[in-house]
């Protein structure tokens, strides 16, 4: 994965040393010598990471860094704080002006391109959703907004078999108003994973008797805690280990001994980082839903229907099952909105798909195909069960009449049924059987309405 990379530093032999570390890995690197100079490169070309030093004559890096972050378009670029201080405060410092890391000179290399890989990984991924935010947008898509994601709170689980180190960190935790759960062994912790959802995950790699970074492998090789943040905690002479971690995807380290103020900052931008996320992701399995679901009867859509209905075929006639499709409609449906309103209209359709879908497999799909007709697809069904099946949903609609708000009587609905079956040596076409299934619930209107014809 090569990407665009800026470094900034005041001094030249600086941004030799840092350009020629980068270009042996084959990202393409451009250079400032000053932090406005950054400021104007970074917001015309949009690197995919800042490389950023602190300590510069005019404009520090925390300020950079800070505008950097100020900035909607560009805010989104990680940023990785170089510096020859090592103090703790220019640490926390840097992490509150917004950095995603800091790395101290001289520069330990793998550490640096560890952590380049590991931000790169995860602004790829942002990026991702940030563009199907973006075309929702323009869809002009309803979406829940909110910008500053909330720090605050969080589920930890924490896997340390140090009782003493443990006992610290949950009191450190526990007063930024975090809920922790400590482990001892990685067992444990998978279990935990298992039954209840996280916002981070800790891991020592200083356990005694267990790998630390197998727990790591563990939770990004499983669907549900892929995205799970982790942060690692090392001694820093293993920075070779806490590389690794990152590679298998970790989040983010802390090398002991931790101190608060650092553990503070980073479990913020952790936390911080995953509810935006899982925002981003909410809002897409929304317009997902928007985008194939009708909201009135909760049924698919024809655009559902037409995306999906030739794979259910295909796989039916390669495999020679059985498929059967109903084409329901209701029965003098316009005389309900007539005497009605539309609104009591609405209330029927509702009810009478909720009572089909509760008649139904799981494997059944129920598609609204307009107005007032819909299409039931039954996998796996031959035409004698499908029309068992419709004569179930028909006494399902017509033998319990239903409750409209306003009215002292509920209303006797009824619907015709048609049915239609895959004939494997003549079938070649989807469209044919959904047209059969129309042909016979016409036939079941002329034959008195009420009825399941095939
Ligand atoms: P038939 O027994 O022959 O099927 O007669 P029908 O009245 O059910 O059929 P027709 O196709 O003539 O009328 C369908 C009606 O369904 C007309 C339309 O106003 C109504 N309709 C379509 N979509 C909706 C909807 O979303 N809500 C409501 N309330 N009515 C709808
Ligand atoms: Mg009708
Ligand atoms: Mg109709």
């Amino acid at each position: 994965m090569s990407a665009r990379i800026l470094v900034v530093d005041d001094t030249p032999l600086n941004l030799k040393v840092l350009e020629a570390k980068l270009a042996r890995d084959y990202y393409f690197v451009t250079t400032a010598s000053s932090g406005p100079q950054a400021l104007e490169i970074a917001q015309a070309q949009r690197p995919d990471l800042i490389l950023l030093d602190v300590m510069m004559p005019d404009m520090d890096g925390f300020e950079v860094c800070e505008r950097l972050k100020a900035n909607a378009v560009i805010k989104h670029i990680p940023v990785v704080m170089v510096t020859a201080l090592s103090d703790v405060k220019d640490r926390v410092h840097g992490l509150e002006s917004g950095a995603d890391d800091f790395l101290t000179k001289p520069i330990n290399e793998t550490a640096l391109l560890a952590r380049v890989r590991s931000l790169l990984r995860l602004k790829l991924m942002m990026d991702e959703w940030r563009m199907r935010e973006e075309t929702a947008t323009r869809f002009a898509l309803p979406f829940e907004e909110g910008t500053d994601e909330n720090d605050k709170g969080g589920k930890i689980l924490l896997l340390e078999d140090d009782s003493y180190s443990a006992e610290h960190l949950q009191k450190d935790l526990t007063a930024m108003g975090c809920s922790v759960t400590a482990v001892e062994s990685i067992d444990k912790a998978l279990d935990h994973v298992a039954q209840d959802a996280y916002d981070l995950v800790m891991i020592s790699l200083d356990l005694r008797d267990e790998d630390g970074l197998r727990l790591c492998a563990n939770l990004r090789a499983a669907e549900n805690t892929r995205t799970l943040p982790i942060l690692l905690m090392s001694q820093d002479t293993d920075m070779e280990r806490v590389a690794r971690g990152l590679d298998l995807g970790a989040n983010d380290y802390i090398m002991r001994p931790i101190e608060t103020a650092e553990l503070s900052a980073r479990t913020r931008t952790q936390l911080r980082q995953k509810r935006y996320y899982d925002r981003l992701h909410r809002n897409y399995e929304h317009h997902l839903s928007l985008a194939l679901v009708d909201p009135l009867t909760g049924a698919y859509n024809r655009r559902y229907l037409d995306m999906h209905f030739p794979a259910i075929f295909a796989r039916s006639k390669n495999e020679t099952r059985p498929l059967s499709v109903l084409s329901l409609d209701l029965d003098h449906f316009k005389s309900v909105n007539d005497r009605f309103g539309h609104a009591a209209g609405d209330v029927v359709l509702k009810e009478v798909i909720s009572r089909v879908k509760q008649s139904l497999r799981p494997a059944d799909l129920v598609v609204r195909m307009g107005g007032e007709e819909f299409a039931i697809l039954t996998p796996d069904t031959p035409l004698a069960t499908a029309l068992n099946v419709a004569e179930r949903l028909r006494l399902a609609i017509a033998t319990k009449p239903i409750e409209i708000e306003g009215q002292a009587e509920p209303l006797p609905i009824t619907a015709s049924f048609g049915v239609a079956s895959l004939n494997h040596e003549s079938d070649k076409d989807p469209a044919l059987l959904l047209e059969r299934a129309d042909m016979a619930v016409y036939h079941a209107k002329q034959a008195g309405r009420n009825c399941t014809k095939s």
